[in-house]
């Protein structure tokens, strides 16, 4: 039976997507996660503890297990694993994305100047390290303009800012945000600090893709019906396929193949978003994992395989066993977010179900659990998947549903007040 390496934070929401995704596919899995937990070591067929910080040395502590227990592939699932994962299969000799790829989709900056140079349509952007002044800055730019982390996603710290004194409050939240604890170990050398681009209008859609051998297959383009325009940028709907014409379609694929090639994905996931405007399609983010969340969950291939079995199958260099998105139309929301505190109870779950087209519902923050909305939050409330003969359908279902549900959060006893921006 070949083996799987299947690289995973412990905050993961992808664990069980590609856990099944294994067994379907007959293959064994192995989890190699940064839980610092003394007892995994220990445990034979436990996960292996790796330190996804120190790539190099989760590479080397790979190569060293698979000198005992052979591996077929390593897959990165979640962004923090993807170096630590093309680093341990190109010493194992394995298909991935190259090492360099991995990095670029890991600093959004680098990213920045690679799409640049390549000379795809480009905001203005520019990094502000830690510790400069940034009172000149904001003086010296144009706004509107977006402030966000190198690193993170789930649009966590992204915020727009339409003039001098929303730049310098944006500003100290984001510092906020990198200073919580461990969060600036995730980001590499740029991680202290901020990248500021111009803010790009236009309608945004995401583009899920697998790459192999160099070569970016569409699995599907999801457009966002919800308008994003700050100054957070909470995802919500996601619906497939998309409705934006053939030739803008064609014009997001080409200019995705362009960059996912410019950066050197060459074997692998690759989940990016764009916006479209008169000025083309703009490169806005690439990552080299699958979609957010469990939003993967919305996707079916063939007769039935999901995304991760796709990934899976690439991983191995076998062929995929399907790439063609199977059913109508399909859709995901990402449950918005209305207030930070304790999430008490969701009324409304056996109406929302009830809604036709509605196929699931998955609460992800347990009762008890603290809600917190961007741009400080990383963890989502919850999501709600729904079909439809049409992306229209589709997406009014996943509305419907949302409408029947009831979150009771109870705000924080003496919680942290933000200033409004
Ligand atoms: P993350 O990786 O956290 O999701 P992104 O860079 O993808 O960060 O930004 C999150 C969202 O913020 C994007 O999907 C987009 O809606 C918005 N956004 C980011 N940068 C820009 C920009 N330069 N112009 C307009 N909107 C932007
Ligand atoms: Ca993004």
């Amino acid at each position: 039976m070949k083996r799987v390496l299947l690289l995973m934070t412990v905050n993961t929401y992808r664990a069980s997507a590609y856990l099944a995704a294994a067994e379907r596919s007959g293959v064994r899995s192995v989890v190699g996660t940064d839980r610092p937990d003394a007892l995994a070591g220990l445990t034979p067929g436990g996960p292996m503890v790796l330190d996804f910080h120190a790539p190099e040395k989760a590479a080397g502590d790979i190569q060293a297990f698979a000198r005992e227990h052979p591996l077929d592939a390593v897959i990165a699932v979640d962004d923090d694993t993807v170096i630590a994962g093309a680093m341990a299969a190109q010493a194992l000799g394995l298909p991935a994305h190259t090492v360099e790829g991995a990095r670029a989709t890991r600093s959004k900056y680098e990213l920045r100047k690679i799409l640049d140079e390549e000379g795809l349509p480009s905001p203005g952007f520019r990094l502000v390290a830690a510790g400069e002044d940034p009172a000149p800055i904001a003086r010296s730019l144009g706004y509107p303009c977006v402030l966000k982390p190198t690193f993170l996603a789930g649009s966590q710290g992204v915020i727009r800012a339409d003039g001098e004194a929303e730049f310098a409050a944006a500003y100290r939240r984001i510092g906020k945000i990198l200073e919580e604890a461990g969060t600036k170990e995730r980001g590499g050398a740029e991680a202290g600090s901020i990248l500021v681009e111009d803010y790009i209008p236009g309608r945004e859609a995401a583009i899920e893709g697998l790459v192999a051998g160099g070569a970016l297959h569409v699995l599907a383009i999801f457009d966002k019906p919800d308008p994003m325009e700050g100054p957070f940028f909470e995802e919500t709907i996601y619906v497939t396929p998309s409705r934006l014409p053939e030739k803008t379609q064609a014009e997001i694929i080409r200019a995705v193949d362009r960059a996912a090639k410019a950066i050197g994905l060459r074997d692998g996931p690759v989940h990016a978003e764009v916006r479209v405007n008169d000025g083309g399609v703009w490169v806005i983010d690439i990552a080299s994992r699958t979609i957010g969340g469990k939003c993967s969950g919305a996707l079916e291939f063939g007769e039935g395989a999901s995304l991760e079995e796709l990934i899976i199958a690439r991983a191995l260099g076998t062929e995929p066993p399907a790439i063609s998105r199977a059913g109508a139309s399909s859709g995901v929301m990402m449950i918005p977010i209305p207030g930070r505190g304790i999430l008490r109870g969701v009324e409304g779950m056996e109406e929302a179900l009830a809604v036709l087209g509605v196929r699931s519902i998955d609460i992800s923050i347990h009762t008890g659990g603290l809600v917190v909305p961007l741009p400080e939050g990383n963890r989502y409330l919850g999501f709600i998947f729904a079909g439809g003969e049409t992306p229209a359908e589709a997406e009014e279902a996943l509305r419907r549903a949302h409408a029947q549900l009831k979150f009771h959060i109870e705000p924080e006893a003496g919680s942290r007040k933000y200033p409004e921006i």
